[in-house]
């Protein structure tokens, strides 16, 4: 066999993130030669690219690391119980250099496209580098929130001062004292850099479309004591991990919103809004994200707060979203969100009222009047789940390009594999369960089964994997009807695959698995056990 029909490696993964990484912890403990393809100039996937201030988890820290190391759990100690965006990365950089996994990557390298050679059971990558490399298994970990999208306004390129996609944010520091400072939307990311910025920055101008549902974070640090406490009850941590739907440590009121009286609903929801992280969202009733009148109970309660939270009453309108309920878009957690409108020096544009006609050489326009600014942020959001898979040039069996496939809406049998495209392993695909759960605790889910996977076929004489198209229609169909029920499911949101700013994405489609993660594990497992039934193996 010459060099060109047999791979160089077992397995390439394309993305060094939070998945990449793990992913190729495995591989190499299954022996295989595996190398990882990373387009920034260091680890990290999402915590090296966002940069931006205020950037941190709304997953607590001690949820968030990985836990399949005991050394690794003991010896990191994470400062807050949200850490920020310098100490993630500062982790991940550690657990990379710890397990000696630096060697095995490459970095300052794209991946333009990636065929199937059916004839040689191959996957042949092209690099922007001019490369070809070519691999048995592909494995992708591109990263669920990882296309950034720009919005489609004139003159972008006009504007003469600094501007920046939050996603690209410089890696040198940025001067924001005194200036004039722009952001444009109000997703979890915009509501971070607006809360953290507000009382650095000169004037502060944010240009808001839909409002979104914000509740407080609660952040602090982490003392001495709390720390020892975390360390001595990591398996407890993770054991409530696994349980929840969501993978925190925070898992719904077993109650129905009908089943309690006003006095107990209210007693519950003031405490939720004082607790920490995601409790605000996923340890309410468990009906609230079903039924439309407990919706708009609880969605009325945090009005209030919002109401309570902001001076001005006309601004506080604004920003109570009245379009979608309580968390049927992901919920951005805040530190002084609301308060920062207080500020004289922070100004909120209804873009609704005023869209916006085009960005000029000194700032943005709207159909009221020209803002001048020294700095444009764009907070506008990602091409999500799909996007990452869309950059690159998927062509499966027959050359068909997996952009055509998934063009009315991603098909994929547990999220883990589309058919037509063998070998070709996703970790974080559409209609898995790692795009709905915290992150990395869905991911060494993803990973664990994905390497099993491999080590099942190792063992048994395979060397091809593929989903059944009938296990994938089967699959999107409990998807989708699992969904339905769910008031997310009619909300335009990344969940729901909707980005105006991209061709097509202008519409509602199911991008996630809705079940909870361990519905998802059964799954999984289920299909494991039974000699990994609705693939085909060869
Ligand atoms: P996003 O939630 O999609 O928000 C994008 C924002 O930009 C929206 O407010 C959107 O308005 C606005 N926008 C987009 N195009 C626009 C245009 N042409 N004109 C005006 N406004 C426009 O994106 P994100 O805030 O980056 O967050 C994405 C996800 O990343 C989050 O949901 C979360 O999962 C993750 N994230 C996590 C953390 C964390 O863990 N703490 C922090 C940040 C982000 P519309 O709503 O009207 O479309």
């Amino acid at each position: 066999m010459s060099d060109l029909d047999h791979p160089q490696y077992d397995a390439i993964v394309i993305g060094a993130g939070v998945a990449g990484i793990y992913q190729l912890y495995k591989l190499l403990e299954l022996g295989l030669d595996a190398t990882v393809l990373e387009t920034g100039s260091g680890p990290g996937g999402t915590w090296y690219w966002n940069r931006y201030p205020g950037a941190r988890f709304d997953s607590e820290s001690y949820t968030y690391g990985y836990s399949f190391s005991k050394e690794l759990l003991e010896e990191w100690e994470w400062s807050e119980h949200f850490a920020g965006q310098p100490e993630t990365l500062r982790y991940l950089n550690h657990v990379v250099d710890k397990f000696d996994l630096r060697q095995h990557m490459q970095f300052d390298c794209q991946v333009n496209a990636a065929s199937y050679d059916e004839h040689n059971n191959l996957w042949r990558l092209t690099l922007d580098d001019g490369r070809e490399l070519t691999t048995r298994y592909l494995l992708a970990a591109m990263g669920m929130l990882s296309a950034a999208t720009m919005p489609k306004i004139e003159g972008i390129d006009d504007f003469q001062g600094g501007s920046w996609h939050t996603y690209h944010w410089p890696h040198e520091p940025v001067e924001l004292a005194g200036q004039r400072v722009a952001v444009i939307g109000t997703g979890a990311t915009g509501v971070q850099v607006i809360s953290e910025i507000a009382d650095q920055v000169g004037e502060l101008t944010v240009f808001q479309r839909r409002p979104n549902w914000c509740a407080p974070l609660h952040n602090g640090p982490i003392d001495p004591i709390d720390q020892a406490q975390i360390k001595a009850s990591y398996d407890e941590i993770f054991d409530i991990c696994r349980r929840t739907p969501g993978g925190f440590l925070h898992g719904p009121d077993p109650r129905k919103f009908h089943e309690v009286s006003e006095a107990e609903r209210l007693e519950l929801w003031e405490r939720l809004y004082e607790a920490r992280g995601f409790s605000v969202w996923m340890s309410n009733f468990v009906d609230v994200g079903i039924r439309p009148e407990a919706n708009a109970s609880y969605s009325a309660f945090i009005a209030d707060k919002i109401r309570q939270r902001v001076h001005d009453a006309d601004t506080a309108e604004l920003l109570i979203p009245k379009d979608h309920g309580f968390g049927t878009r992901r919920v951005p957690l805040e530190t002084r969100y609301y308060e920062a409108y207080n500020r004289d020096n922070v100004h909120l544009v209804d873009l609704n009222a005023t869209p916006i006609e085009r960005i000029t050489q000194n700032g943005i326009q709207t159909t009221a009047r020209e803002y001048q600014f020294d700095i444009i942020i764009y907070a506008t959001g990602f091409d999500a789940i799909t996007g990452a898979f869309d950059r690159i040039d998927f062509r499966g069996v027959g050359g068909a390009a997996l952009r055509d496939q998934w063009k009315d809406g991603p098909n994929t049998f547990l999220g883990m594999q589309t058919s037509g495209f063998p070998n070709l392993l996703m970790l974080s695909g559409p209609l898995g369960g790692s795009v709905s759960t915290n992150y990395p605790r869905g991911i060494e889910t993803a990973v664990d089964w994905i390497s099993e996977l491999l080590a099942y076929m190792r063992a048994n004489g395979h060397e091809r994997v593929e989903p059944l198209p009938s296990a994938e229609a089967e699959w999107l169909q409990r998807v989708d009807e699992m969904y339905s029920f769910q008031l997310a499911s009619k909300v335009k949101s990344w969940f729901t695959g909707y980005n105006s700013n991209v061709e097509g994405r202008d519409r509602i489609r199911t991008l996630i698995w809705p079940g909870g993660a361990p519905r998802y594990r059964e799954h999984l497992e289920r299909v494991a056990s039974n000699g990994y039934e609705g693939f085909a193996l060869s």
